[in-house]
């Protein structure tokens, strides 16, 4: 069984089959592996399996750029999305080179080998295993698989109904006829709400403090048109991607510019999706638009279920558990059946694996990126971590063609190590997937993620069109890289941009 490759995969969600795409498409004639933890591809589209799972960017963006989304849906549902990143797979050749049930434990780099060594557990078997690579990429998301965040209520030991997280959905809840509540005011919470309330008594949300909501049209009538007009997929799925991103830019722009306004916008399309009888401060954030990850929802769904009667919204704070339900600060009790507790993730860098370079351990949140990409100090390394602000796989897309870039240089020029080699001030205090948004787990991940820098490449701007001129086009010798010629002669950016002037 091969245990070298030229490139390890850490991960087969969207990044790592992303990646691997990328590898082939762009003819960088490398081996690779990818070594996945679960049983399938999919990552949180085959872990997520809570009522109504759905993406809350348009597939126009969230899909791959090379591979057209087929559809006219605006937003997914997640057995789709498996399905779409699974077949992707599958074409690309992608997945006989997955060594599924691996669970990568410790990532080494030896300088002097240009090798990295990489500790596996195969979790199918019980078994470590050891696997060799000149690169490795970190497609490991951003949070633990194991455990969602949870907060401890008080008193909920004296509940007598079920507390369920949504990332470990029992496949046999039954909730027909029951009272839920649903803790939570992020895309899972206001997904759950009108999944949940055909069937259920009864369902709450119950938020600490809102968050924007903007509805969302469930098809996209551009792209039903084109299908109509029998428009090639593939046509369709660009032109619809340029418009999204350029629609996705421009409201992102709007809130930074003038977020007054922004607000101003949002909160009236709200009020015109609820109607005159709820109260908007169940709507009416107390922070800016983007500054906090935006909500969607199809059709207004959540509205017209809000309207209906059939869910209700809550805003307040929780004093404690009850044997049958939730008291609030208000005084006001919550009955419930079941309380789901969409309270969030657990950030969690490089899926808990530990980092090593020439013998010395490293904390991630020492690290800063460059480009948002490359890791600062460690040779021959990325993770990739996509947009916040934007789909994610715009960013993942981006950072693995300038990965291929990279590989094709390196390969060009004869040369085996790459490190990006930060100075004095270019690191900064910020996450790397902080920065604009202050949303709960990016502060509650702060302790892990890595840092983004003050300046340059080092800086992470969360701007599509600015990214992708830096990472298509931007110069790979740009005196921040330092390369190592095979042969071990260290030769440092300078010098090389001497030889070649
Ligand atoms: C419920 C939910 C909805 C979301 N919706 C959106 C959305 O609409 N738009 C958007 O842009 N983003 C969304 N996100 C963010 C989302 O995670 C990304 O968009 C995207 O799916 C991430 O893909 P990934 O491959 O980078 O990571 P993941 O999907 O997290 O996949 C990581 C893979 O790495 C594997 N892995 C982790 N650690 C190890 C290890 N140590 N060893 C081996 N394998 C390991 C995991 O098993 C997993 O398969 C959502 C996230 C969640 C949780």
């Amino acid at each position: 069984m091969t245990r070298h490759v030229d490139v390890l995969i850490i991960g087969a969600g969207l990044s790592g089959i992303g990646m691997a795409c990328h590898l082939t498409k762009e003819d960088t004639g490398r081996s690779y592996l990818i070594l996945e933890r679960r049983t399938a591809i999919g990552g949180t589209w085959d872990l997520f399996k809570y009522p109504g799972i759905r993406s809350d960017s348009d597939m126009y963006t969230f899909g791959f750029g090379f591979r057209p989304w087929i559809g006219t849906k605006v937003l997914a549902d997640g057995p789709h999305i498996r399905q779409y990143v699974e077949d992707t797979a599958a074409e690309y050749g992608v997945t006989d080179h997955i060594r599924f049930g691996r669970k990568v434990v410790k990532a080494s780099f030896s300088s002097a080998d240009s090798l990295w060594t990489v500790q596996v557990r195969n979790e199918q078997t019980g078994e470590d295993e050891t696997y060799t690579s000149n690169f490795f990429i970190g497609c490991t998301g951003y949070y633990d698989y194991d455990k969602g965040y949870r907060p401890e209520f008080a008193g909920e030991d004296k509940f007598r109904g079920q507390i369920v997280h949504p990332q470990h959905w029992p496949e046999d809840l039954d909730y027909a006829g029951k009272r839920v509540v649903v803790i939570g005011s992020g895309a899972t919470a206001i997904t759950l709400i009108p999944s949940m309330s055909g069937t259920a008594e009864h369902v709450t949300m119950l938020q600490r403090s809102p968050t924007y909501i903007a509805a969302l049209p469930a098809n996209d009538p551009v792209a039903v048109g084109l299908k109509f007009a029998k428009v090639p997929a593939a046509l369709a799925y660009k032109a619809g991607r340029a418009r999204n991103i350029a629609l996705q830019r421009a409201s992102y722009q709007l809130s930074r510019t003038n977020p007054k306004l922004s607000k101003k916008l949002m909160l009236a399309a709200v009020r015109a999706q609820v109607g005159p009888n709820i109260d908007m401060r169940h709507f009416t954030p107390s922070y800016n638009p983007w500054d906090q990850r935006l909500c969607v929802v199809p059709n207004g769904d959540l509205f017209r279920i809000l309207r209906s009667g059939k869910a209700s919204i809550a805003t307040d704070h929780i004093d404690t558990f009850t044997e049958t339900g939730i008291r609030l600060r208000s005084g006001e009790e919550l009955p419930a059946d079941i309380v789901v507790s969409a309270t969030g993730l657990t950030v969690q860098m490089l899926g808990g694996a530990e980092l090593e370079v020439d013998g010395e351990a490293l904390a991630t949140r020492d690290l800063v990126a460059y480009k948002g990409a490359l890791l600062g100090n460690v040779p021959n390394a990325m993770v990739i971590l996509g947009y916040t602000n934007a789909s994610w796989t715009l960013k993942a897309d981006l950072a693995a063609e300038y990965f291929c870039r990279l590989l094709n240089h390196m390969r060009d020029n004869g040369f085996e190590q790459v490190v990006a080699v930060p100075e004095e001030g270019d690191r900064s205090e910020a996450s790397l997937m902080g920065g604009a948004l202050t949303s709960g787990y990016i502060q509650r991940g702060d302790g892990v993620m890595p840092r983004q820098g003050t300046r340059g490449p080092w800086l992470v701007i969360n701007n599509y069109f600015r990214d992708r001129a830096m990472l298509r086009k931007g110069a790979i010798e740009d005196g921040i890289l330092r390369f190592t010629r095979a042969g071990r002669a260290r030769v440092t950016a300078d010098a090389v941009e001497s030889r070649s002037a």
